[in-house]
């Protein structure tokens, strides 16, 4: 069989501890033997960041403007710990929240569904993606406790000297304060991100906030989402027969229990940071989850929901067998490979990509799987793998479809 060709290099983002070591096998067994792999490679390994002082995680970021697709791998967000077990000359940022920042795009989570991996909510038969949006609230807050009696005031400044204040309350004792920005920008490209991943994936959006309570503050959110539909996505949601559903966080949480899925759930901050980690634990493991950054000028940059599993690396370095679970590494790839196969107009690439997600599902649903899914899964008598294997049980159901 001839290799696949590439067009367009894929920015290669190689990562820390298990999911490294992951990320090589799949290259070498997945991967080389049936396409002419083309990446512009850097090493966001926590070594090679200290030494360029993280500046490869911004070339990396940069490159992925240039190229418009990323495959990431998992990698070290430094914390105390860290410093002294790599010797660091400082305490980088998490390299996800660095290109983040870059790439100015929203995170789009999603389970992968699989049989034997049952859902606990039992009439969840399609995905619910998550869309975070992933910008202040109360991320980027201002709090202070109080401990006496006194006036609390919102006060703006205007450059131009105007000046807006109103009373927050009378405290007649001690208590909690807090101020929450968002601005329109944010918002805005946020909306954007969302209305285009809905038509790329073909699903319906969902998005919810309690614009009742909060008629200005999240009132807002639902005003722009709605201003960006109107004026730059109806017409070809309609073309394509699909739905933009808004409707109070309330109803929408109460809805997404009965609902079937198949669609995206737009959230504001905090209502996605704690329901993408409600729906990816009813839907499973995180190691089945495939998470997305899409960015409003069209950039795209794929990675693996789960970190870089360091419990195992450790035993991986003492010699010691591992059951990690490649899936979510393993659909971080076929989802760059996919999407640079539509832009470029390589059919072969993508439908590449659609037999090895195929071959990865049905190697689980055959029995075959890694230790975490063997504990969860409601196929008797699971057949364990190792890394290593269940990445060889891939190959060889992916030499049946190609
Ligand atoms: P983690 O790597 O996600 O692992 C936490 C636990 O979840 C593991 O110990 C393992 O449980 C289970 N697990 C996660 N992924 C798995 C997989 N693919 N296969 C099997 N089991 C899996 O989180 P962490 O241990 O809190 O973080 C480790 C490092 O990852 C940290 O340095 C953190 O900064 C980094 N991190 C990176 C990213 C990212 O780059 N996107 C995200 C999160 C964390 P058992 O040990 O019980 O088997
Ligand atoms: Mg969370």
């Amino acid at each position: 069989m001839d290799k696949i060709q590439m067009n367009t290099p894929l920015v290669e983002m190689d990562g820390d501890e298990m999911t490294r070591i992951l990320w090589q096998i799949i290259k070498e067994e997945l991967l080389f033997p049936y396409i002419d792999l083309k990446t512009e490679y850097y090493d966001l390994g926590l070594e090679h960041r200290n030494e360029t002082d993280d500046q490869v995680t911004i070339d990396a970021a940069e490159a992925t403007k240039k190229y418009g697709v990323a495959v990431k791998c998992a990698t070290i967000t430094p914390n105390k710990a860290r410093m002294s077990e790599y010797d660091l000359k400082k305490m980088y940022k998490s390299p996800n929240g660095t290109i983040r920042a870059i790439l100015d795009g929203t995170v789009f989570r999603a389970p992968i569904v699989v049989k034997g991996i049952e859902p606990c909510v039992k009439n969840w038969k399609k995905p619910i993606t998550i869309a975070r949006h992933a910008y202040g609230d109360v991320y980027k807050n201002t709090e202070f406790y109080i401990e006496k009696p006194g006036d609390a005031y919102l006060v703006f400044q205007g450059e131009d000297g105007e000046e807006k204040k109103e009373l927050i309350h009378h405290f007649d004792g001690s208590g909690v304060l807090q101020g929450l920005h968002n601005v329109d920008a944010s918002i805005e490209s946020f909306a954007r991100s969302c209305f285009s991943y809905a038509l790329d994936t073909h699903q319906d959006l969902w998005f919810g906030s309690k614009d009742t309570i909060s008629k200005t503050y999240d009132g807002r959110f639902k005003e722009v989402f709605n201003q960006v539909y109107e004026t730059e996505f109806k017409e070809k949601f309609e073309a394509e027969g699909l739905e933009y559903f808004y409707s109070l966080i309330d109803d929408i949480v109460a809805r997404i229990m009965k609902a079937e899925g198949g669609f995206i759930w737009a959230c504001k901050n905090y209502d996605g940071d704690v329901m993408s980690d409600m729906v990816s634990s009813a839907f499973g493991s995180l190691a089945m989850m495939t998470s997305v950054l899409v960015s409003p000028h069209g950039y795209y940059e794929y990675e693996a929901a789960h970190g870089t599993v360091q419990r195992h690396y450790y035993r991986h370095l003492e010699g010691k067998e591992t059951s990690t679970n490649s899936v979510a590494t393993i659909f971080a790839w076929t989802g760059a490979l996919r999407k640079r196969g539509e832009l470029d107009g390589t059919e072969a690439l993508v439908s590449f990509a659609d037999k090895l997600e195929k071959a990865t599902l049905s190697v689980i649903e055959s029995g075959k799987m890694t230790k975490d899914l063997a504990l969860i899964t409601s196929i008797e008598n699971p057949v364990v793998l190792n890394s290593r294997d269940f990445i060889l049980a891939i190959r060889e159901e992916l030499d049946k479809l190609l």
